[in-house]
């Protein structure tokens, strides 16, 4: 079989020791979105199935050092109950799966791990605990540290540098969103609202044209009357798409860096 990318829920554990033993990936992606509502013109799975396909790339580029685990396909999308079909987790579960989900992979040895996010409404939250998180894990999980290389401890903020900041730290969690590996200067000269991430525009639907075409309904973006949705196209996704998975690609290189 000609395995191009690696996804955690398709390996047997057999196969997955047998990886793990050759020393392939020794990073994982964690696709993280939503399913909620994108107008009328994008299917709901728009914000993972984006993550998704970044995370699929970055992998193939990347064989055999990239690990993709299943999706986190609910998120945060309270703001969006008021449309049809929307499902929204709440915050604590929410976390909760995510923080499990870490956890679990550092137990199984991988200690490079990317949250790859596709959804603005799960930023804040995950943001808001993910420090907390780190030193939780590195703490708690990191075998291979002398957390304190015997030095003297006095107040919390040594603490934390002496977790965070040891050299000999070999875990290293990021969290990030897709469009974060995409500059501003980039999307002003690509897209004529100039405007990104935001809901169903022209960001999403440039990008969905070009990375998810079965999810468009190009009936509804032509007969659109907003101008972000009228104004998009394969062309400018592809372009959009290029820098984020070059983004990706160069943060878990940087994160390979360390054993
Ligand atoms: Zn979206």
């Amino acid at each position: 079989m000609d395995i191009k990318l690696f996804q955690l829920q398709s390996l047997t554990r057999e196969e997955f020791l047998e990886h793990q033993n050759l020393g392939h990936f020794k990073a994982a992606i964690v696709p993280i979105g939503s399913t909620e509502q994108h107008l009328n013109h994008l299917s709901m799975s728009m914000d993972i199935d984006m993550s998704r396909y970044i995370a699929h790339q970055v992998a193939e580029k990347l064989y055999p050092n990239v690990l993709i685990t299943s999706p986190v396909s609910f998120g945060i999308a309270e703001h969006h109950m008021y449309f049809p079909g929307t499902i929204s987790a709440k915050p604590g579960s929410f976390l909760s799966i995510i923080f499990d989900l870490l956890e679990s992979l550092l137990r199984h040895g991988i200690k490079k791990i990317l949250l790859l996010n596709g959804h603005g409404g799960n930023v804040s939250p995950i943001e808001g605990v993910y420090e907390q998180w780190k030193l939780h894990l590195i703490a708690t999980q990191n075998n291979s540290i002398n957390l304190f290389d015997n030095k003297i401890i006095n107040d919390h903020s040594e603490y934390m540098d002496a977790i965070l900041n040891n050299t000999n730290n070999n875990i290293d969690i990021r969290f990030n969103s897709y469009w974060d590996f995409i500059p501003q200067d980039m999307v002003d000269l690509i897209l004529e609202t100039k405007e990104y991430p935001g809901h169903g525009g022209e960001f999403e639907t440039s990008l969905a044209m070009y990375a998810l075409p079965h999810i468009v309904r190009m009936d509804k973006v032509q007969s659109s009357n907003e101008i972000g949705i009228q104004k998009s196209s394969s062309d400018k996704g592809e372009k959009l798409s290029i820098q984020s998975i070059n983004g990706v690609v160069n943060s878990i290189n940087e994160m390979l860096i360390t054993k």
